[in-house]
């Protein structure tokens, strides 16, 4: 199971997409439960990751030290806005496997979106958790501002992040012209990016583009048969106010509670008008918060839906090319592999 831990509905920033801080009476800034029957929790699961959630986790460090110092499990991760990393010594980064890191692409289209100089915070962050040797996700939001290609070719350049991945702003945001978008810039980038995993692949490397990653994990190892993300499923988030959510973001929604910390909580079934769709395998119906609340309406829903199933054919359309490359051992089948609970990713766009 995945435990995303959320420490505080507190943030330093204020970022175009998300608004800052949740509501302090749905999201408190302190820890308002019993601990211990957290820790007795997560450590009686033998296959347990623990991700930090926020608000910006690192606003509440205390509970991450004392979390840290009890836990006994795989694999611990953090998604932060990277401006408050530096802060923190070695000593506290010391249990950390992975961290994402929120970054949009160059310093201007981050710096428009999260604020003057978190482009500049964040590389310094990255560099910084790099000499104590964490994995590195880079954590993208595209807008309509986005030119998908630039900005994830931006972030691979870098070569300080292990993991790209990045989530298209839509149905939780105001509605924009998606599919316009998509077409004069996100579907033929996706191309772009793909012709670039491929031709890396031929030299057998694989650029760990999450969303790539995760469409050919299903197509070599195993279909999805829920949302990726494992929301409500192989994924629970604790609420600072010892709610259990299925999804970390929903937060006021009645659907999204599970239970509450100490006691039996329920899980979510898979999305039934998804179960006919040709693409379910591969999608998993992309997004629990979204399939419930369809802020965009039923054809907003299937406009992302058009997306999702184009970015679907793009990459499998290369699959015969991998699988060449495969037979004549260029590439190793399993390093297609991807668990996105492992990282707390949520592979569909
Ligand atoms: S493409 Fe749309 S309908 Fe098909 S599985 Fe994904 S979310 Fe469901
Ligand atoms: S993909 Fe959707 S349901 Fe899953 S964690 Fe993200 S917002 Fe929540």
């Amino acid at each position: 199971m995945l435990y995303i831990l959320t420490t505080t509905g507190k943030c330093n920033l204020n970022c175009k997409y998300c608004g800052g801080s949740f509501p302090e009476n749905l999201v408190p800034y302190r820890i308002k439960y019993n601990m211990d029957l957290l820790i007795g929790m997560i450590n009686s699961d033998k296959n347990a990751t623990v991700v930090y959630y926020g608000g910006e986790p690192l606003m509440n460090k205390k509970f991450i030290e004392e979390m840290n110092s009890k836990l006994n499990v795989k694999r611990i991760g953090i998604q932060t806005n990277a401006t408050l990393v530096k802060n923190l010594d070695e000593k506290f980064w010391n249990p950390f496997n992975f961290a994402l890191l929120s970054l949009d692409g160059d310093e201007n289209i981050t710096d428009k979106n999260r604020g003057n100089g978190v482009y500049k915070k964040v590389i310094e962050s990255a560099m910084y958790l790099k000499n104590f040797n964490k994995e590195l996700i880079a954590r993208m939001a595209i807008t309509k501002d986005s030119d998908i290609y630039r900005d994830v070719m931006h972030i691979i350049n870098l070569n300080l992040f292990d993991k790209v991945h990045w989530q298209l702003d839509v149905i939780w945001d105001e509605r924009w012209d998606v599919l316009k978008f998509a077409e004069e810039n996100y579907l033929p980038g996706i191309e772009k990016l793909m012709d670039f995993f491929v031709n890396n692949a031929r030299n057998g490397k694989i650029i760990k583009i999450v969303p790539f990653l995760g469409i050919l994990s299903a197509y070599y190892f195993k279909k999805f048969d829920y949302y990726p993300c494992g929301a409500g499923k192989s994924s629970i988030t604790i609420n600072s106010d010892g709610r259990i959510l299925a999804c970390p973001i929903a937060v006021s929604e009645e659907w999204n509670v599970l239970g509450e910390i100490g006691k039996n909580y329920k899980l979510i079934g898979p999305p039934e008008d998804c179960l006919y769709c040709p693409y379910f395998g591969y999608c998993g119906g992309r997004c629990l918060f979204s399939y419930k609340e369809r802020y965009w309406g039923q054809n907003g829903f299937k406009d992302v839906c058009y997306i999702t199933k184009k970015t679907i054919d793009i990459v499998l359309s290369r699959s015969e090319e991998l699988n060449d490359l495969i037979n004549k051992k260029i590439l190793n089948k399993n390093d297609l592999y991807y668990d996105p609970t492992e990282d707390s990713t949520e592979i569909i766009p």
